[in-house]
């Protein structure tokens, strides 16, 4: 073997030691040790099967659990025609919760790739899509190290036949944290703070971490729309629950 190959293969080697030195040995969520050791992901099964799964029926349009014949859903009849379908996996509540701290705060990232499993069977996540993460501002990406969203989508995108297209959607203007607004000053807050490209005659899955309200999603599925998208439905991790999703995390 010449050298160099040699070499490679010491460095690989010491790279996968220190990742193993790295890697939890108890699972993100619960703390049991080795109990997320069954494969490359950092929440062990029971966790992730204590996830509460947003139950059907749905609003077809929004995703929101609604019950048969209840009047006009609140959450989307205020939405333009640019954003289609919106579906979540789970209940922004318990170990979901956590887990959307860890990737959003706690810089594990990682950890995007069980929560992304959960999200593979979502309606919208069809073939011939491009998959585009909300993207960050510059200020709050530099900050974090990566963008969490992206981080679901590129997880999504290892596995599906779906493209990833990060560079299509950015930010052109920093928004403030919603968590803090009422519905309608979220929409004042993210309006035309995004611009998009390369996206003519495609299909576009928008991806985010937490839905809420829906106003980051319109405020990318017009920027989209506007550059030319077929057709914008977004896919979520999580969703906050209640009047409005009052447990916000921005
Ligand atoms: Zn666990
Ligand atoms: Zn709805």
């Amino acid at each position: 073997m010449p050298s160099s190959n040699r070499l490679f293969v010491r460095l690989a080697e010491g790279l996968s030691a220190l990742e193993r030195a790295l890697m939890p040995p108890a699972c993100l969520l619960c703390g049991v040790e080795n109990a997320a050791r069954d494969g490359e992901t950092l929440v062990c099964p029971l966790c992730r099967s204590r996830w509460r799964t947003v139950a059907h029926p749905v609003c077809v349009r929004c995703g929101e659990t609604r019950t048969p014949g209840e009047p006009a859903c609140r959450i989307c009849n205020w939405w333009p025609q640019s954003l289609g379908r919106v579906r979540s996996a789970v209940w922004l509540s318990g170990g979901a919760r956590q887990a959307v701290h860890l990737l959003k705060f706690e810089g594990w990232w990682r950890i995007a790739e069980p929560m992304a499993r959960s999200m593979q069977s979502l309606e919208p996540l069809t073939d011939q899509l491009l998959l585009v993460p909300i993207p960050l501002g510059r200020r709050r990406r530099r900050a974090r190290g990566y963008n969490q969203s992206a981080a679901l989508a590129r997880s999504l995108a290892r596995m599906g036949r779906f493209t990833l297209a990060e560079d299509r959607l950015s930010r052109i203007r920093e928004t403030g944290a919603q968590s803090a607004l009422a519905p309608e000053a979220r929409m004042v807050n993210v309006r035309g703070a995004f611009e998009a490209r390369g996206v003519r005659d495609r299909r576009v899955v928008v991806v985010d971490d937490v839905f809420t309200t829906g106003a980051t999603l319109v405020a990318a599925a017009e920027a989209l729309t506007s550059a030319g998208a077929r057709g914008v439905d977004a896919v979520t991790f999580a969703r906050a629950q209640g009047p409005l999703g009052q447990a916000v995390m921005n």
